[in-house]
């Protein structure tokens, strides 16, 4: 049974997904979406929304979300206010003069790089963010960094993939390829066939399932959770992230002055390798998010842990202990496809001529929708706006044993 036939078949409804079709579709192709439940399903309805440039560190990476950081203005015009966009920058507050002397060396470092970054006194960091508690000593202050609702998002560009011709097929799980000799010429999904020349396989974790298929995919599950509270009446335009959240970060690990001690909570649990990427915000309506608890799986389980939503709600009553009586909406967790190196997995399998892998991202607000340019850069033969080949299944840094913590 034949469900549907295209030029190009994408799986997965993400971000990646959904921007993949969207510039395809923008350069003529006929392409056919397939989303195994609803659009964002996965990590990218689940997303916090932060465009955290501040984070990105090694030259392809700064320039690969660089660039992808500029498409959002781009998308803005093309989407309108529908997806929550802000360009009102990140903060990172501390309490200790041990971390405000790591924070003095990661914004001289990030200025060094090119980037926009300040260290904000005591004063001046609750001027900026009048949330924060008494106790805060100071903030680190990156202005380049935005955010976006990331559920909101999806949906409004795959309204536009429709306007332009796509074809999504929502709860339509695909089971595996379809090929002629080594070629790929297809997908099988438990709705029929679907014929293409191409497949572009964005399924964020589960990508993992093409192992069955002879390809594997160098990923590990990486679990991030949240919670929505209600509507608060505090003034908070910025993200803000706290102290423990440095450790997840390569680039802050490696300053002379940073030491795990600094960073870490009693509430966390090593042994199970939960740790707090600690984070606040708002979203348009006013209402408060915290998040990440985070994690590593041994399945591909996205519910939240109870220890985990435990160290989140800790942290809050801890910074904030006048929310203690705040509603909470809702507690949600996803999965993360985590590569070693941290940069995602853009190629087209030599194995299997056809078949173009477009996974493996850890920060996909700001590697997804450029990953989606130049996948239909790829397949058109045109010219790429930056060189894949840091980005290749085969490079020597994915081969890194996946195990353990991965810092971004
Ligand atoms: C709580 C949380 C907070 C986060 N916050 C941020 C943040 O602030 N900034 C940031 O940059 N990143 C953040 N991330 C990470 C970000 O969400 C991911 O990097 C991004 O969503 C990955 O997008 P994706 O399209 O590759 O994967 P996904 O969004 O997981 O999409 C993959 C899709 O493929 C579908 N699929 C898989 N297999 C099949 C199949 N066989 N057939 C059909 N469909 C299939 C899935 O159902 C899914 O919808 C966060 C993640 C979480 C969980």
């Amino acid at each position: 049974m034949n469900l549907d036939k295209a030029g190009v078949v994408v799986v997965g409804g993400g971000m990646v997904g959904v921007s993949t079709a969207y510039f395809l579709a923008s350069k003529g192709h006929d392409v056919v979406l397939l989303e195994q439940r609803e659009l964002g399903h996965g990590a990218s309805g689940r997303n916090l929304g932060f465009l955290h440039m501040q984070n990105r560190h090694g030259d392809y990476a700064v320039e690969l979300t660089r660039a992808g950081r500029a498409l959002y203005d781009d998308f803005a015009d093309i989407l309108g206010p529908s997806f929550e966009y802000r360009s009102n920058g990140a903060m990172t507050f501390f309490y200790t003069d041990d971390q405000r002397r790591v924070y003095k060396e990661f914004v001289e470092a990030r200025i060094a790089d090119g980037f926009k970054a300040e260290l904000l006194d005591d004063q001046a960091a609750h001027e900026a963010a009048p949330i924060l508690p008494p106790d805060v000593i100071g903030a680190t202050f990156s202005p380049e960094d935005g955010q976006i609702r990331t559920p909101k998002f999806v949906r409004a560009l795959a309204q536009e993939c429709r306007r332009l011709g796509v074809r999504i097929h929502e709860n339509t799980p695909v089971l595996g390829l379809l090929r002629n000799g080594s070629k790929v010429v297809g997908v099988r999904t438990v709705g029929g066939n679907v014929s293409a020349d191409k497949v572009v396989w964005a399924g964020g974790v589960w990508s993992t399932m093409l192992e069955s298929e002879g390809v594997t995919v160098p990923i590990k599950p990486h679990r991030l959770g949240a919670v929505l509270l209600a509507p608060v009446e505090e003034k908070l335009d910025k993200i803000l992230n706290g102290p423990l959240a440095a450790k997840q970060y390569a680039h802050i690990r490696n300053l002379p002055s940073y030491r795990d001690e600094y960073f870490t909570s009693p509430s966390e649990d090593q042994s199970t390798g939960l740790e707090h990427m600690e984070c606040v915000a708002k979203t348009e309506d006013g209402n408060l998010f915290i998040g990440c608890p985070m994690d590593y799986p041994d399945q591909l389980d996205d519910r939240m842990s109870a220890a985990g939503l435990k160290l989140a709600i800790d942290s809050l009553l801890t910074t904030f202990p006048n929310y203690r009586s705040l509603g909470i909406e809702r507690a949600w967790a996803g999965l993360v496809p985590a590569t070693a190196d941290s940069l995602p997995i853009v190629d087209e399998v030599e194995e299997l001529p056809g078949l173009v892998l477009a996974t493996g991202h850890v920060y996909g607000n700001l590697a997804g929708p450029i990953t989606g340019k130049l996948v239909a850069e790829l397949i058109s033969g045109d010219r790429l706006s930056h060189s894949l080949d840091e980005l290749s299944l085969y490079r020597p840094s994915l081969t890194a044993p996946v195990d353990g913590v991965i810092r971004y």
